[in-house]
């Protein structure tokens, strides 16, 4: 299996002792190459080349995985923990031992790094890192072998990752660098080993971790250290001080405000709502146009056109390219499909580093029937096409694609794949026509290809029809928001998520997978049903169930869902049920601290104690009480009160009952506010939906739900005349009313009526006009000068327009999210 031909760089295991001062503990399989790195045992890519890293995080141990891992088929493995060596015996694996397994990684990308000598550009700063990386890469695409971190990969794992792609026939590396902490940037500046930078923007997110703008500023231009040229926004002056450190001569500055920059620039509007920007560099004036005009992206792509300008590609080329880039919003994302299937879109670019990203999506959705891949030729690659397309097979083969739908003469040609179907067509049109699409039931479809293979046809085919009302949940946000509550509970904690009311809006089985996926301990649930909807979609981690009923006893036991226990009367059906049956259940048991909703007081502890000792089919698994008043300091000594209530009577039931259970009490206010209750697990809700209850870390968390519709008609109104039921609407002038697709039935509350509420189209807040109906309701429309059928409306997006909605129909945000009726399609997304 030698690889004559190729051009890539082989790194055989035995050489880790030298490149990453290693300890080879076992070299019992024959000396194999290095090829795959796999950090995520969730991802692997079973293959003889690929060597799993044992990662010690701040919630879990890659160590814990390598049995798995072993069984798997993985056979080649760095450990830091030696005692995890104890797994090996008997097997025929590869095992080097080394100090850190982090910085293994980040060695070996390292050694790979140094063996080219193209340029590589890195891209720092706290937003638009990711579009900025994907707008440079596309604007390059025609003119070199670029090899570009996938996806968002920034982090001090995903950027050795990324930079391990770097063979040798790549002319051009581009690549994200992020950061959380003081100190890391320097290991990615390692890493990496830019010559050419983009310093982005420095925005206030993710600011806890340092002790002000500037200390996050100055660490990020440490990524530049090896670069001959730094672009940036003089205007931005933070950023302008933190790159001093360097000399002039290497700092590439534009503005929108200095004239004598070395690139001056300046915007203008089109008639047709695009934007030229001029660039004027040494008196010499060139003009690009783009097709969007908000400010953001314009500086995003300004960075992106100074960049290479500077770097010495023409102007003419960079025009003819501009046209093609992909908008902001066009990201890989998630689609709910024809029949049940979901469909992954990334139909840009197809190297083989993006297609093991798209591939390794398949294992967020475990429950699904079949994993199909819409694949084109494969571009940009100087190996042979034999070996190629023989490495796309077993990548495709380790995913366990079932079905290969292969585009392209060259994909047609070298594909052979074995371990699925395989179905081959010459072009997009020919398989529009030739396939049956429409027989795709239950699947998970990964479209990924070159641009001009055009399979955005194929995902439009794909696509389920959303029109109108659509609330866009945002997966990155979510992770975000729970990757924040886990930095504040304590090691050892439980994460308990609340995914009740369809995860308060935003979509149950959805949500349960990237939770599952993301391993926190338990889902919780309101009834029996939203349990059972989970399981069958594929959830298998614990559920807790907050109102079960004695009808729904054999559901929960079916579907092993575990019931809280609150009153003495539910007890006693649970025993007798149980008795009978001979069926075992775990319980969680509601303690009454003071909510006074639904639980036990401390008089009835005896009696539940006595029944359930002597029943041997029911465990208490838990005991928990919730908290009534933990978002505000208001109510501090009662929330006290509580606690030290439950400290009491989950002693008296531990005692009684003779074992330890897990104690929760904290919701997600109750985490922030309260860290010295938070027992052994915590019970996460609205904190995770975007929405920080006690206001104190809102600037930590990110909106997660969008939800839009549309504008049906436009009218103009003489002074006077009425608008809508109850004729509410009443012109006192001329004007001009827009008719939008949402109404009370969608969860627009008719409370809403007749000024209470706005919406925004086109970023301008408009009223709404008259009386809300069931399915559509009036706005006042009149200052907008540029408004037709068809126009986005936005009902909520930001955390401030949702707080603002919910003062206005007199609720809180957990009613406006959990109002968004089922008839809303819910579109997942995530970078
Ligand atoms: C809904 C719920 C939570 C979550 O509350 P948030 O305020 O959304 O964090 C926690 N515990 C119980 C018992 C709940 O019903």
């Amino acid at each position: 299996m030698t690889d004559v031909n190729s051009n890539e760089t082989n790194i055989p295991f035995s050489d880790l002792k030298k490149v990453i001062d290693g300890e080879i503990l076992n070299l019992d399989f024959e000396n194999r190459n290095i090829k795959y790195l796999i950090t995520d045992s969730r991802r692997p890519i079973i293959n003889p080349e690929s060597v799993f890293f044992a990662i010690k995080g701040n919630n879990h141990d890659g160590h814990n995985y390598i049995p798995s891992m072993i069984e798997s088929g993985i056979k080649q493995f760095i450990i830091e923990d030696q005692t995890a060596f104890k797994h090996f015996k008997d097997t025929d694996c590869n095992v080097c031992l080394v100090k850190s397994s982090v910085k293994a990684l980040q060695d070996l990308a390292s050694y790979k790094r140094s063996l080219t000598t193209s340029p590589v550009i890195a891209i720092t700063g706290s937003n638009g890192k990711t579009i900025i990386k994907e707008w440079v890469s596309q604007l390059l695409y025609d003119s070199e072998k670029v090899i570009q971190s996938p996806m968002s990969y920034n982090s001090q794992i995903g950027v050795p990752v990324s930079v391990w792609g770097i063979e040798s026939f790549h002319t051009v590396g581009v690549f994200e660098a992020g950061i959380s902490h003081p100190g890391e940037m320097k290991k990615l500046q390692e890493v990496i080993k830019p010559t050419h930078g983009i310093f982005a923007n420095i925005g206030s997110a993710h600011e806890s971790n340092f002790e002000s703008i500037e200390q996050k500023a100055n660490e990020k231009a440490i990524l530049f250290q090896t670069c001959e040229r730094i672009t940036y926004c003089k205007d931005h002056e933070i950023i302008h001080n933190a790159l001093t450190i360097y000399e002039k001569s290497r700092l590439n500055g534009w503005s929108a405000n200095d004239e004598s920059a070395d690139y001056f620039v300046s915007y203008e509007t089109t008639e047709d709502n695009f934007t030229n920007i001029i660039i004027y560099r040494a008196n010499k004036k060139s003009t690009f146009t783009v097709k969007f005009n908000d400010p953001v992206s314009l500086e995003n792509i300004t960075h992106c056109l100074v960049c290479l300008i500077d770097m010495g590609y023409k102007k003419d080329y960079l025009k003819n390219q501009l046209p093609r880039i992909k908008e902001v919003d066009m990201r890989l994302t998630i689609k709910r499909g024809i029949n049940q299937s979901f469909v992954i879109d990334d139909t840009y670019n197809n190297d083989m580093a993006g297609l093991e990203a798209a591939l390794s999506r398949v294992t967020q959705f475990p429950n699904i029937a079949k994993r199909i891949v819409v694949l084109s030729d494969i571009q940009q690659s100087a190996a042979t096409k034999e070996e190629l397309y023989g490495q796309v097979s077993r990548l495709l083969e380790s995913f366990k694609i079932d079905q290969v739908i292969a585009i392209g003469n060259e994909i047609t040609q070298y594909l052979k794949y074995n371990f699925g179907d395989k179905i081959s067509f010459q072009n997009t049109e020919e398989a529009l026509n030739n396939f049956g699409w429409d027989e795709i039931e239950d699947s998970l479809i990964i479209v990924k290809g070159g641009r001009v293979f055009q399979l955005e046809k194929i995902v439009r085919r794909l696509e389920k029809k959303i029109h109108g009302t659509t609330l866009e949940i945002n997966l990155s946000a979510l992770t975000n928001n729970l990757n924040f509550y886990r930095s504040k509970i304590k090691p050892g904690v439980k994460l308990m998520v609340m995914v009740k009311a369809l995860a308060y809006g935003s979509g149950a089985v959805e949500i349960g997978k990237i939770l599952q996926f993301h391993r926190v301990d338990y889902l919780a649930v309101a009834y029996p049903d939203e349990g059972v909807n989970l399981r069958r979609n594929g959830i298998y981690i614990p559920i807790m169930v907050m109102n079960p009923s004695p009808e729904s006893f054999d559901m929960l036991h079916r579907y092993d869902l575990e019931p809280e226990v609150y009153s003495l009367s539910f007890l006693k059906k649970l025993d007798s049920y149980t008795r009978e049956e001979k069926k075992s259940f775990k319980v969680h048991v509601k303690l009454d601290t003071g909510m006074h909703r639904l639980g036990f007081n401390i008089e009835e502890l005896k009696k539940v104690i006595e029944i359930i000792s002597a029943n041997k089919y029911i465990r208490v698994t838990a005991a928990f009480s919730h908290l009534a008043g933990a978002d505000s300091s208001s109510h501090n000594e009662f929330s006290h009160q509580q606690n030290d209530e439950f400290k009491k009577m989950s002693e008296v039931l531990i005692d009684g009952l003779g074992h330890n259970v897990i104690r929760h009490l904290c919701n997600s206010a109750g985490i922030i506010r309260f860290p010295e209750f938070q027992y052994d697990m915590v019970r996460l809700g609205i904190g995770l939906y975007g929405v920080e209850v006690t206001e104190m870390e809102q600037k930590n968390l990110l909106p997660i739900s969008k939800l839009k519709t549309i504008v049906s008609q436009v009218k103009a109104i003489k002074k006077g005349q009425t608008v809508g039921y109850g004729r509410a609407g009443v012109a006192a002038k001329d004007m001009k009313i827009a008719t939008i697709a949402i109404g009370y039935a969608d969860g627009f509350s008719r409370i809403f009526s007749q000024g209470n509420a706005s919406v925004y189209i086109k970023g301008v807040k408009v009223p709404v006009f008259g009386n809300v109906c069931m399915d559509m309701t009036m706005v006042d429309v009149t200052a907008i000068d540029d408004i037709n059928e068809g126009d986005e409306v936005v009902i909520f997006e930001t955390t401030e327009q949702l707080l603002e909605l919910a003062e206005s129909g007199k609720t809180i945000p957990y009613e406006i999210l959990t109002n968004v009726s089922e008839r809303v399609k819910r579109v997942f997304q995530s970078i």
